[in-house]
């Protein structure tokens, strides 16, 4: 953009300011997916003065976003790809009742992404990876304490950390390695409870488990909870949602996409930013960019509190299983599952969730089931998500393939895409993130 462009929007975003509830001055983005990430850009874009419409194929807030684990976690820096993750993948696939599966295709695009899966498993692109996710993830954990400070968000937000546990010695002292990885390079500092320790710290835990890790920062919230109240500020400030809109593609004008083609017709806006999770590939032609995301399915179960409720989010590593104590409620949650983009439950995978949390805890499920979930995580093969300028289209931008972090990474996603479109200087640098990578 040149400078007279920059200094006439500049311009456009004062007088806005200054005539404020004039929203034919104001300029429009038009954000397509109403997930966490949507919702995160429609904020700190409103934030600055920009009139925001969100468009959902489905319901705002019923994709991957809906029924996660709710865990915003800045202990989870390391991507997927990291040395020996292809020995534990191909183990994994051989493993009956194995919480990791592939369905077997002939599909270019999944192969394509396992090839470069597999170049990423090395010492120095994991670190490179999890400083990229680090910093995203540090972020967006202030950002969600300034978020639930400032605004009037009831998402049963709480700050008690995330206990990693371990049913066997082995189990731990693998851990022990990847604890020390993560103090020496990522600086992340847990506390170490051995079996005594770690009951006395969790009633909830059964006794005789090999100890565990405990991370102070990580913090958990409610997600259909979050996309509710959040949906409502939105509206508030001004924002539109449509729903069941599906967007089919670009109508350009030069290098500018001038309006989105949607199910309910063309909807025009200055800029346009793409959020649609792990459909995000279907877009790839109108991007101008490859776009090498694949949907990995994860399942959840949520119930309500048990008599005996854990009081801190844990994490069954062994076993793959995620436990989320929720004010108003309980979830098992994990799996990943490379099965495209079906969207079936399969009985077997949410009974996975029960019997892994069984090994652990005095109360692992609580009847009534209140949702038997699954959502699509949209999976890049280095674990960073895509955040920047479409190399095809001046005014589109892209925030998606958040992998299994995106509640966590939200906030600081929306935060750079207000800065992008604003043209000021990102808080954190983009290079990492950039479309035109793959
Ligand atoms: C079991 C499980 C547990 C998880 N736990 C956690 C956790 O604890 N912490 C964490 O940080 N992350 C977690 N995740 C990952 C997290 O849920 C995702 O990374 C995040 O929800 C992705 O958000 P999104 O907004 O990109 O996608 P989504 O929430 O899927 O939103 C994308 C939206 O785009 C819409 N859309 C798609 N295509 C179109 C189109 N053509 N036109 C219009 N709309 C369209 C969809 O309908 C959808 O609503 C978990 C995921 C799973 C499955």
């Amino acid at each position: 953009m040149n400078t007279d462009e920059t200094r006439k929007k500049k311009l456009i975003r004062v007088l806005s300011v200054l005539i404020r509830g004039h929203s034919f001055l104001m300029q429009h983005a038009l954000i397509i997916g109403g997930g966490v990430i949507g919702a995160a850009c429609a904020h700190y874009l409103l934030k600055s003065d920009w009139r925001v419409t969100i468009i959902d194929r489905d319901e705002f807030g019923r994709g991957c976003s809906h029924a996660n684990c709710g865990f915003v976690c800045p202990s989870h820096v390391l991507p997927l790809a990291m040395p020996g993750a292809i020995g534990q993948t191909v183990r994994a696939l051989f493993r009956p009742n194995s919480p990791f599966s592939i369905k077997p295709r002939l599909e270019p695009a999944l192969w394509s992404w396992l090839v470069h899966f597999a170049r990423q498993c090395n010492q120095a692109d994991m670190l490179e990876a999890g400083r990229a996710i680090q910093a995203l993830l540090n972020s967006s954990r202030l950002l969600y304490d300034e978020l639930f400070e400032t605004e009037k968000l009831d998402a049963e937000w709480e700050t008690r950390g995330l206990l990693f546990v371990f049913l066997t010695p082995e189990g731990l002292d693998h851990y022990r390695h990847t604890d020390e990885l993560l103090r020496q390079h990522f600086g992340l500092n847990a506390t170490h409870y051995d079996s005594r320790q770690l009951t006395d710290l969790e009633p909830a835990l059964k006794p005789g488990l090999a100890g565990g890790f405990h991370y102070q920062s990580d913090a958990h919230l409610r997600p259909d909870k979050l996309m509710t109240s959040w949906r409502k500020l939105l509206a508030d400030r001004g924002a539109e949602v449509h729903e069941h809109c599906d967007f089919h593609g670009f109508l350009r004008h030069g290098n500018q996409a001038a309006a989105a083609q949607t199910s309910a017709g063309d909807k025009t806006a200055d800029t346009f930013i793409i959020a649609t999770g792990a459909w995000t590939p279907r877009l790839n032609i109108d991007l101008g960019c490859k776009i090498p995301i694949q949907p990995g399915k994860g399942y959840s179960l949520t119930m309500p509190r048990p008599a005996q409720c854990p009081k801190i989010p844990l994490i069954f590593e062994e076993h793959r299983v995620a436990v989320t104590p929720m004010q108003s409620g309980y979830r098992l949650g994990s799996i990943m599952e490379f099965a495209g983009y079906d969207m079936s439950l399969n009985p077997r995978r949410l009974d996975l969730l029960r019997t892994g949390a069984s090994h652990y805890l005095h109360e692992p499920t609580c009847q009534p089931i209140i949702e038997e979930w699954c959502g699509l995580r949209p999976m890049t093969y280095d674990s960073k998500p895509i955040i920047g300028r479409s190399p095809a289209l001046e005014n589109v931008y892209l925030a998606a393939g958040h992998n299994m972090l995106g509640l966590s990474m939200a906030t600081a996603t929306g935060k750079l895409i207000a800065e992008t479109v604003n043209h000021e200087t990102p808080h954190i640098a983009l290079e990492p993130y950039s479309p035109s990578r793959f």
